[in-house]
Formats: C-alpha cells, structure tokens, sequence
C-alpha cells in the first residue's frame, strides 16, 4: 500500500490556529481515524484543557487520573497516560489539570520543549502524531508547534476569517526562529466549507493571497453529521456516505502521500 507507512519516520502535525470553533478537534480526531484506516498507527494529542478531543474519542476528562498534564509537568511517563479508542487511535487525554500547566511550564527552562521531549520515547510507535492546539497562542500551543515537524491551519469560511491569521503566521515564524527551524508550514485547511455559495471561496482566495498560503485540498464541508457524531460520542467516521467524512479520507490519503514523497494535493478557491 503505497500510503501504509513502514514507520521509518514518525510524522508529527500540529493542528493551530487561535481561533476557537474552526474544527481544530474535529480535524484531528476525523484525520486520525482516516490514517488508521490507510492502514496507519496513529495516536493524537489533547493540549486543550477542555478535552473536546478526548471526550469526543469516548473518554470523559473527568474520569481519567493520568493525562498530558503529568506528562508535561514530568511527573508520569508518556507510555502511562496513552490510552486507547474506539476509533483505533491511541489518545494521549488532556483533563481540566491541563489549565495549571501552563503557570508551571512558565517557571521551568525550556518551557516550550516539554512536549517534544515527552514524545520522544513515542517515536518508534507510531507513522503519525497529531496534536490538538488549544484555543490560543500561549505556551501549550508553542508546546505543540515545537514539537511538530508541520503544521495546518483549519480555517472556517467566514467573513472575517483573516482576523488572527496574520499573528498565528508570525508566531509560526518565530517558533522557526526560535525553538523548531524545521517547522513546516502546509498551509490552511478550509473547514465549515459551503460549496453552494461563493461566499466560502470569496473568503478563501481572500486569504490565501493576503498571506499567500497554500490551501490543502480538499475543502471539508459544512454537514451536520459531525455535530451529531459529537453529542453522541460515536467514532467520528461512522457513517461511511457522509461527505465530511469523506473528505477527511481525502485529506488523510494527501497527507499520506505528501509525506511518502508527493507534492501536497492543493484546492485553488477561484476555479472551483
Ligand atoms: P475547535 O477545536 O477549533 O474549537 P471544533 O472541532 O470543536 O473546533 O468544532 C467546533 C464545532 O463545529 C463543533 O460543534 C463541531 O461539531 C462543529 N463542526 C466541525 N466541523 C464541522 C463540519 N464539517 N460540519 C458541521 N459542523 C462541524
Ligand atoms: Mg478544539
């Protein structure tokens, strides 16, 4: 299978940007079912306090007693804390604790390099690594961005889209700077996407040009199959016809490629 990995190379992705509500946790948990069903070992990585992407893989935050923030805080071995899902991804869980670590990861040296060396006895075991970037740009989010070899950005199609985007690029261009030289921007993933209206596109190539990014392919589409796959806490990719999920199996089999040696798959706004 020319997308299945011979995990010679772990590949790690973060998933940012500032803004909630732009389907950062859908992204991750979706794009991670997708990469096991290629066949892939895959684990994902909660950094948001609120633990949406945890308690979206079936886990309830409150009941757990080991998490990322243990982990962080050195206190536990990454192995202790990886627990496994219903979707076949292995979850590294994020509780409400998560919230503290952000004050205790401000007072140590080398703050933004916890997460990097907490995967790092990870790297043999999985093909891919994605993490869940919080809400915000503090030093959870730079956690993630240092330790990641890429990163996307979900962007919803909405008026006003670009607001943040401009500072999330420069804090991608420091951590290049600073922490992570090897940090790869792939480019905006649009989310939430109306293909019925020219409203989405607008906004797209609006974007795409005042930062001149690259836009993956292929848009994922507004559908209210994810909200119901959230409330009911059922694997994210039930429901094989559903074009949300499908485009997720999209996006997952560029990554694939992409990172087996191909140019990354891009949607242009204006010719769709
Ligand atoms: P973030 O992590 O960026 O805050 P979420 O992934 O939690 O965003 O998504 C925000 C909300 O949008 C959730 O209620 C989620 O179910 C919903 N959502 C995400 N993707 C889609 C989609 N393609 N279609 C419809 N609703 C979606
Ligand atoms: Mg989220």
């Amino acid at each position: 299978d020319e997308v299945g990995k011979d995990r010679a190379v772990t590949t790690v992705l973060a998933v940012a940007n500032q803004k909630g509500g732009v389907a950062k946790t859908t992204t991750v948990a979706s794009l991670g079912a997708a990469l096991v069903g290629l066949g892939q070992k895959v684990l994902v990585v909660d950094l948001d306090p609120q633990g949406c992407l945890t308690f979206s893989l079936g886990h309830n935050p409150d009941r757990l007693d080991a998490s990322v923030h243990e982990v962080l805080t050195g206190d536990l071995a990454v192995q202790d804390a990886v627990i496994d899902t219903e979707d076949g991804v292995a979850l590294l869980p994020a509780t409400i604790d998560l919230a503290g670590a952000e004050a205790l990861l401000l007072m140590r040296p080398g703050r933004e390099f916890a997460l990097k060396r907490a995967l790092a006895p990870l790297l043999d075991d999985y093909d891919t690594i994605i993490i869940d970037c919080p809400p915000s740009l503090g030093v959870l989010t730079l956690n993630g961005l240092t330790a990641a070899q890429s990163v996307l950005v979900p962007l919803q199609c909405e008026t006003l889209a670009h607001r943040g985007v401009g500072q999330l690029l420069r804090t991608v261009t420091e951590v290049q700077q600073i922490t992570n030289p090897d940090l790869v921007l792939l480019g905006a993933l649009p989310t939430l996407y109306d293909a019925r209206t020219t409203h989405s596109r607008d906004v797209l190539s609006d974007v795409s040009d005042r930062y001149n990014l690259p836009v993956l392919a292929p848009p994922i589409p507004r559908t209210v199959r994810f909200a119901e796959a959230t409330a009911s806490g059922a694997t994210v990719l039930a429901g094989r016809k559903n074009k949300g999920a499908q485009a997720y199996r999209d996006l997952a089999e560029n990554l694939a490629k992409h990172w087996a040696g191909s140019e990354l798959a891009t949607f242009s706004p204006g010719s769709a």
